[in-house]
């Protein structure tokens, strides 16, 4: 047997596997649109954060499995208290999530105590704690529209909330200094260059982007924002600036049209970790099980309920 055929075929027999226990033990798998493109396929729901939080107050199985990153997991827990949600990867965390801490936060709301706190949903949940009210790519300027403070300690993504400030100019945004490593990895030349070697391709951008990345962009938007927008675009060809892992969203869902990246290399190590195997023994010993304190649960809570009510 070829490896390309031995590969299918134990594939195909860890999807069994992974189905056999999913429905042994009442389970349903959330997994984010930068997920391998075989979790994706085995996963009852995909989306982005914002899909997946929103999804995740929905589901009726006892057991969620959350493929995806430990900020993403700990979100599912804390609106399902009553669910056992679990990480495939206990390692999978998001390094944008670390680069703001609580201790750090409180001594930014010190220096601004006029200032409403939004913050991205990449966070640790005890940051969602310290916050009055989360977003997501999705939603993040109509989250800052929706708050009566003119002033908003925006964290931790600089990117996204230098893209926030340009729609609401009325408020004023103090940014902190983090970034999605992934998405900083795409420079102005790398689109350059594959704008002339695809003249006829539409530019599609994440707002997690540098801010000379998202001046070359046709359209900016969330993973599901790309995604709409490719279904509704008469356009054939489209230059993704985000992660790989939404091409195959992209391509399920218009299977006529193409897609080119800007870099190889614009992939999430973090989101890849998982794999079927660990999806598989995921469910099979039950780990890991996230759990988040309930007082930093209670408060992590509203700051999502809050953001999951703005219309
Ligand atoms: Fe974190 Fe960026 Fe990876 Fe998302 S893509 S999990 S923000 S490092």
């Amino acid at each position: 047997m070829t490896d390309a055929r031995f590969d299918q075929k134990y594939k195909e027999h860890l999807q069994r596997k992974i189905k056999d226990l999913k429905d042994k033990h009442d389970a349903v798998i959330l997994a984010h649109n930068y997920q391998r493109d075989e979790v994706q396929e085995i996963a009852d729901i995909t989306g982005d954060s914002y899909a997946l939080a929103v999804a995740a107050t929905k589901v009726k199985q006892k057991v969620i499995v959350f493929c995806g990153v430990s900020f993403m997991a700990e979100s599912a827990a804390i609106l399902n208290p009553d669910k056992t949600v679990l990480l495939p990867v206990a390692e999978a965390g998001c390094p944008l999530a670390e680069m703001i801490t609580v201790e750090k936060l409180r001594l930014k709301k010190n220096e601004y105590p006029e200032a409403a706190v939004v913050c991205y949903v990449n966070t640790s949940a005890s940051v969602k704690a310290e916050s009055d009210i989360c977003c997501t790519s999705s939603n993040a300027i109509k989250v800052v529209k929706s708050m009566k403070e003119e002033k908003i300690i925006f964290v931790p993504d600089k990117n996204l909330g230098r893209y926030v400030r340009e729609h609401v100019p009325e408020k004023e945004l103090i940014l902190w200094d983090g970034y999605c490593v992934t998405h900083q990895r795409l420079t102005r030349e790398m689109v350059e260059k594959t704008k002339k070697l695809c003249p006829n391709a539409l530019f599609l951008a994440h707002p997690e982007c540098r801010k000379e990345v998202l001046e070359l962009a046709d359209y900016t938007g969330s993973t599901a924002g790309i995604v709409n927008y490719v279904k509704d675009s008469n356009h054939k060809e489209f230059i993704i600036g985000t992660e790989k892992g939404i091409i195959y969203k992209l391509q399920a869902d218009s299977p006529d049209k193409k897609f080119y990246l800007p870099t190889d290399n614009f992939i999430c190590a973090n989101m890849k970790l998982t794999t079927l195997g660990w999806v598989a023994r995921s469910l099979e010993q039950m780990v890991y099980h996230v759990t988040v304190p309930e007082d930093i649960a209670d408060k992590a809570r509203k700051a999502l309920e809050r953001m999951i009510a703005v219309k």
